[in-house]
C-alpha cells in the first residue's frame, strides 16, 4: 500500500476518445505495457507509473494526466 502522499502523485491517463485516431502508437510506447486496445477503445491498468511517455507521443493530443 502507498502512503497517501504517493497516491496523490499518481495520475492516471485520460483518453479524448474525439480525438483518438486508434493507431496504437501509445500501445507500443508504454514500458510498463499498461496500455491495451480493446475493440478500439484504450485501457489500462494497474501498472502505469504515470510517466506520461504515451502522453507526449501521441500525434493528436488525445491523452493527458489526470
Ligand atoms: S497514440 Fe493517440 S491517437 Fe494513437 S491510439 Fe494512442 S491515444 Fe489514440
Ligand atoms: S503514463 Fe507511462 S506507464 Fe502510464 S500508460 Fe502512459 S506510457 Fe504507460
Amino acid at each position: 500500500m502507498y502512503p497517501k502522499i504517493r497516491e496523490r502523485e499518481k495520475m492516471a491517463v485520460i483518453v479524448d476518445f474525439g480525438k483518438c485516431l486508434h493507431c496504437g502508437g501509445c500501445v507500443g510506447s508504454c514500458p510498463q505495457n499498461a496500455i491495451y486496445m480493446n475493440d478500439y477503445v484504450l485501457e489500462f491498468n494497474e501498472n502505469c507509473n504515470s510517466c506520461k511517455r504515451c502522453v507526449k507521443l501521441c500525434p493528436v493530443a488525445a491523452l493527458r494526466m489526470g
